[in-house]
């Protein structure tokens, strides 16, 4: 009978309780369900009481079955003698790598030198780089400049180019063809959406009718990620600025381009002692728990955070600027 048996939410399923409704996030299906708050308490406070006992504790006969059979729905989980055997999942934070992604932008002044660059990217053992084009290059330009990633630890090259009749598709895409880091190629500012993938490498080509600037920091459930990285590195660490680094048009180095301040010049400095300093890593720390708002939001652990456009300039913990939602009217305005 299932009365005397305990409910195992399954480890994947993680509950988070927001200030007036919470959610399982379902790390292995990228996907979350609102629960209220009494259920929270249940799956958390009560997870290793019989569902009798539960019963017994609120009083509530059928909306215990009821929240039950919606989670089994839901395949969260399942009915079992005991919980001995499943210890829950770590959520604990670790990282081989001292960069995980940088951005490098150029305009027409910018004098990088990338051989420069990326050697000193791969130093930090850095997996990912998005390059931002703010004016045109000549794609022999472009393909001579991602030639020298063949040697670097760079596993994904992401690309942002201002349109250009240049850019035609069919060159594009022999370019990705050519070129296997290079995961997603973003034309921006054309005249029309489209949207290939390359079923050879299952790289993506895009032309947007949109700018680059403005969406950095939006916050909206279409960005939300509810996976295992996201969610330790929520816990943990600030997601959107820990093990980031932004190489800035002049080469200046920053935690993200949309920041004033700067740690020196990637032409002068070692980028190892830079992204090293205290200085540098200390909004690495600010979770989703230590910011206003932020920390009583069920959203908390699958949504980015922003720290270069927040409510209250003056304190570098207030909620995200461009993020219109009230956890405490659980409302989108
Ligand atoms: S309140 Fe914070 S955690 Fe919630 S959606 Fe807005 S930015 Fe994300």
């Amino acid at each position: 009978m299932k009365k005397n048996k305990v409910f195992y939410l399954y480890a994947c399923c993680i509950p988070v309780k927001g200030s007036q409704r919470s959610l399982i996030m379902d790390i292995q299906r990228n996907n979350f369900y609102f629960i209220p708050n009494v259920l929270f308490e249940i799956l958390t406070k009560y997870r290793t009481k019989s569902i009798n006992k539960i019963k017994k504790i609120y009083q509530q006969e059928q909306a215990i079955d009821d929240f039950f059979d919606f989670l089994i729905k839901k395949e969260c989980g399942l009915f079992m003698n005991s919980l001995s055997v499943f210890p829950k999942m770590d959520t604990g934070y670790q990282s081989p790598y001292l960069i995980t992604n940088a951005i490098i932008e150029t305009d027409r002044r910018s004098q990088h030198n990338y051989t420069n660059i990326f050697a000193q990217l791969s130093n930090v053992n850095c997996i990912a780089i998005e390059m931002r084009f703010y004016d045109f290059i000549a794609l022999q330009d472009l393909i001579k400049i991602v030639a020298q990633t063949y040697d670097s630890t760079f596993r994904t090259v992401n690309i942002f180019l201002p349109y250009s009749a240049e850019y035609e598709q069919d060159a594009m895409k022999e370019f990705l063809l050519q070129n296997a880091r290079v995961q997603h190629l973003i034309i921006y500012n054309a005249p029309q959406f489209i949207f290939t993938e390359e079923e050879q490498n299952s790289s993506c080509l895009e032309y947007v009718p949109y700018t680059m600037d403005g969406s950095c920091g939006h916050v909206s459930p279409r960005y939300f990620r509810a996976n295992r990285e996201m969610l330790c590195e929520s816990i943990n660490r600030n997601n959107c600025l820990n093990r980031k680094v932004c190489i800035c048009k002049d080469g200046s180095i920053r935690n993200c381009p949309a920041m004033v301040q700067q740690f020196g010049n990637i032409a002068t400095c070692d980028l190892k002692h830079v992204i090293t300093q205290k200085t540098f890593t200390k909004l690495w720390n600010i979770n989703k728990d230590k910011i206003s708002v932020c920390s009583d939001c069920e959203f908390r652990y699958m949504c980015h955070d922003c720290r270069a456009f927040i409510t209250d300039s003056n304190n570098i913990y207030s909620k995200p600027k461009k993020c219109n939602y009230d956890p405490y009217t659980t409302a989108w305005n």
